[in-house]
């Protein structure tokens, strides 16, 4: 069940990802009269897999687009983890039932232009006001106890503005002051390819992890028309600067760069397309909220990808911020309180844990590694569940 109507507050959302679009539609389950401002003049097709784990699809049930996810994703089998020297295989965990037993809902991997389509349709079907080519930005009068906004030469007041403008808010630095990017010490090469040619490591219905030294890389099955999502991610020298999102680099500059196996190498002669992306990581501001402004998404926390939980993330901001307004509908400043406090605590903890598995994925030394892979061994062959229960704070999530 959504959320009843209990708010009437006139709220600006600012950018069209999915944590714009599922906070829109939240707040607008809720009463409120949501415009949404999208700087782009049509909403990307840039990107790759997404992965939707429990706390993200408790979200998307909410916004009554849980089925279409899950019908339009693919939902593997088994989580597979491998030493990448020689491909060795370290073991494998059945993750489709062992999920839907433990979190009451599956895994799901979808493309992202898939997810927020649909999410996008449910905008239109609510008929939220969405603004496509309006780049908004903050305008704060001193003599203002509000933050307005600035949009195509004209001053926009709002009761509420939720800020959703990705990794590199601007919104975050000029209204919270706080711009604590740290420096870029990741990229990642991603790339989709069609099942054809390649080996059968790849085309069975599981999530591969493969550990190497200092680097990483996961493929899944992605939508339902065949393709693989690679993703490749690597510590970088420092002072690596790419254009977020849109890099595209050679087959030869990633096959350089990855020195692969030659049999792994083989296996990407099709690849067309390759994006190199930095991965940017925020600091967790100490509070997610100012005046009348709040972060929700990446904009609030961009954190290293190694929970594979940008989205899912995205989905619980949304989610809490639209209960924490329920709660106190007559009282928006409590409200947006009690959300920058819910959410500051729990991105502190999503950012360790990130950080704490970035360095375990590319654990360099050789024995660091055997041990690591000993411990795997063990738990996989005895004690699986112990594997995800360390994952329940995240994945059992209720808001
Ligand atoms: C092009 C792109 C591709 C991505 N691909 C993947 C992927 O393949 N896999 C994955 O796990 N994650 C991907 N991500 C990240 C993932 O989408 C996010 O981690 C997560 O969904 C949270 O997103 P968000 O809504 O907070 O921010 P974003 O998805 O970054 O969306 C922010 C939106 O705000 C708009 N915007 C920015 N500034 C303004 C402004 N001043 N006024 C109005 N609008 C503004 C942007 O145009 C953008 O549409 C991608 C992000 C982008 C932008």
């Amino acid at each position: 069940m959504g959320l009843c109507k209990t708010s009437n507050l006139k709220v600006a959302v600012v950018g069209a990802g999915i944590a714009g679009l599922a906070t829109g539609l939240l707040l607008r389950q809720l009463g409120c009269d949501v415009t949404i401002f999208e700087k782009d003049k049509l909403l990307k097709k840039e990107g790759a897999g997404i992965q939707i784990t429990s706390n993200g699809l408790f979200v998307l049930e909410k916004l009554y687009v849980g089925e279409a996810v899950v019908k339009g994703g693919l939902k593997p089998d088994n989580l597979c983890l491998f030493d990448e020297d020689g491909l060795r295989s370290i073991g494998r965990l059945e993750i489709l039932n062992r999920l839907k037993r433990r979190y009451g809902r599956p895994f799901t991997a979808l493309h992202r232009s898939h997810l927020i389509k649909i999410l996008l349709e449910k905008v239109k079907a609510e008929k939220i006001k969405i603004n496509f080519g309006s780049e908004a930005l903050p305008l704060i009068a001193q003599d203002e106890q509000s933050v307005s906004i600035f949009c195509n030469g004209e001053k926009v007041k709002k009761d509420l503005i939720v800020v959703a403008d990705g990794v590199s808010s601007n919104w975050k630095k000029i209204v919270f002051k706080e711009n604590k990017e740290r420096s870029i010490s990741q990229s990642a090469y991603r790339f989709v390819l069609s099942k054809k040619n390649l080996p059968p490591v790849f085309l069975r219905n599981n999530v591969n992890l493969f550990f190497g030294r200092g680097r990483h890389f996961v493929t899944y099955p992605t939508d339902l028309d065949g393709t693989i999502n690679f993703v490749f991610c690597k510590r970088e020298k420092k002072g690596h600067l790419a254009n977020h999102w849109k890099e595209k680099v050679t087959k030869k500059q990633f096959l350089d760069d990855f020195e692969l196996d030659e049999n792994l190498e083989a296996c990407f002669s099709n690849v067309k397309t390759i994006y190199k992306w930095p991965i940017i990581e925020s600091g967790i501001p100490s509070s997610v909220q100012k005046k009348n402004v709040v972060l929700v998404g990446d904009a609030a926390l961009g954190m290293l990808p190694y929970m594979a939980q940008g989205a899912n993330k995205a989905l619980e901001d949304s989610w809490v911020l639209a209960n924490c307004i329920r709660e106190y509908p007559l009282d928006i400043e409590k409200a947006l309180k009690k959300y920058s406090k819910k959410r500051v605590k729990r991105l502190q903890k999503l950012d360790k844990v990130s950080r704490l598995n970035e360095k375990i994925y590319h654990l360099e030394r050789k024995m660091f590694r055997w041990i690591f892979f000993l411990y795997l061994r063990f738990i996989i062959a005895f004690l699986p569940s112990l594997f995800f229960k360390r994952l329940d704070w995240l994945y059992n999530f209720k808001g």
